[in-house]
């Protein structure tokens, strides 16, 4: 073993030994006191600045992201993370639906989009999403997240019917839907309007919140080489810009591990903060690394992120993002035992038990398709922290009964 690059084994003996009581509570923005010993000296005086609550630098990042003590990182991230979130753990009740993967990009990492004549494109029928989603209420579940390619030919008509059958089905339910790069696509090439005038009637249909999907990775350069022709940076921060002007939140992503260089994830981080400070409308980050099994071209040549890359980036962009308050460990990308051990490095929340997941799978991802609420909740115990049901804007919720209404139940928001 490589002595300055500690092992995953490592990392999970660290998780183990914690001294956390399993329902240690411990109030939120409370300074957690941070064991210099265990700090190199390089990274000391960004630990100071953390806990003192000082914004770290872009410089700052690229140390980090140079960093193999992977335990500091943790250590560090923790201090963010418990200010933050205390110790709680969040997760939603959610049902994923991919409505089709028929796209007129071919962005080069995506294995899920299709062109209308291969095999293996699909469509579903409005009647046959509404059926899906209303067999998944009984469940229990809070929220649907759909997403799809840019498609061809679905009409205005087609977009809005879907939204607006489902809010009728349940109310309460929250619809979580299209990528900002599919409010774009919808709003130039189907309902030929102004991105804000598109998102004000898909608002009234029913949608609740856009997702965070198709941010990639915002360098030009880096962008051009895995999904030509796709929206820009610019014009991705400004469709979440204009839906956090409208009272509207989203959540934000970042995909990994392909052809990047830690200049070019530094650089996506910062302009996540920028919007940040200026818009406060993101609830949370969701980084997920590059799925290769399928990969050809350019990206052929790509390993899967290791895990320890993957608890570094968690780690650094949860002490980088000071001003969005939870990080999403993805456990489709992840798998279930590598999120549960980002729950010490910067991690607060496990994402959802899915239902359904096909854009990972497709792309030979070999993580189960869902996960049960037992599961989840399982997995944050045994890691010390205290399991709670979210909503979609990550607010606290308590059980709901399977075959209740989807409105959440009363507001728990005193769990730190
Ligand atoms: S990532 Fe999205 S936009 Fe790109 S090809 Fe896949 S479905 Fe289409």
């Amino acid at each position: 073993m490589n002595p300055g690059r500690p092992s995953i084994l490592v990392v999970i003996v660290f998780v183990a030994t914690r001294k956390r009581p399993v329902h240690a509570s411990r109030a939120i923005n409370q300074s957690v006191p941070m064991n210099y010993q265990l700090i190199p000296k390089e990274l000391r005086p960004i630990a100071e600045k953390v806990e003192t609550q000082q914004r770290i630098s872009d410089a700052d990042a690229l140390t980090l992201y140079s960093a193999n003590d992977l335990n500091a990182l943790g250590i560090i991230a923790n201090v963010v993370r418990e200010r933050k979130n205390g110790n709680c753990a969040t997760y939603i009740h959610n049902r994923y639906i991919n409505y089709s993967n028929i796209c007129i990009l071919s962005c080069q990492f995506c294995a899920f989009a299709a062109k209308k004549r291969d095999a293996h494109a699909f469509e579903y029928a409005i009647d046959e999403i509404v059926k899906a989603v209303t067999d998944a209420l009984p469940l229990g579940v809070t929220e649907v997240h759909m997403v799809g390619g840019l498609h061809p030919t679905l009409k205005k008509e087609w977009y809005l019917e879907l939204l607006r059958r489902l809010r009728t089905l349940d109310p309460q339910l929250h619809i979580k839907a299209f990528t900002a790069i599919e409010a774009r696509h919808l709003a130039q090439r189907v309902f030929k309007l102004p991105i804000r005038d598109t998102l004000e009637i898909l608002r009234e249909a029913g949608l609740g919140s856009i997702t965070g999907g198709g941010a990639e990775i915002f360098d030009p350069i880096v962008r051009d080489q895995i999904c030509r022709g796709k929206e820009t940076a610019a014009e991705w921060l400004d469709v979440h810009r204009t839906w956090h002007s409208m009272g509207g939140r989203s959540t934000c992503t970042m995909l990994y591990g392909h052809i990047e260089t830690l200049d070019h994830r530094t650089d996506h981080l910062r302009q996540l903060r920028q919007l940040q400070d200026e818009t406060g409308g993101f609830t949370g980050f969701v980084p997920f690394a590059f799925e290769p099994t399928q990969s050809h071209g350019i990206l052929g040549h790509i390993k899967r992120a290791s895990a320890f890359e993957q608890l570094r980036n968690l780690s650094v962009s949860r002490i980088y993002l000071d001003n969005i308050d939870h990080l999403t460990a993805y456990w489709v990308s992840l798998g279930l035992p590598l999120a549960q051990v980002s729950l010490s490095y910067g991690v607060d929340d496990l994402h959802g038990t899915i239902l359904e997941e096909k854009i990972f799978h497709m792309a030979g991802a070999t993580t189960p398709q869902q996960q049960t609420i037992g599961a989840l909740e399982h997995a944050i115990r045994e890691a010390g922290r205290e399991p709670v049901q979210r909503d979609s804007h990550y607010r606290h919720i308590s059980h709901r009964s399977a075959g209740t209404s989807a409105a959440p139940a009363t507001a728990e928001l005193a769990c730190a």
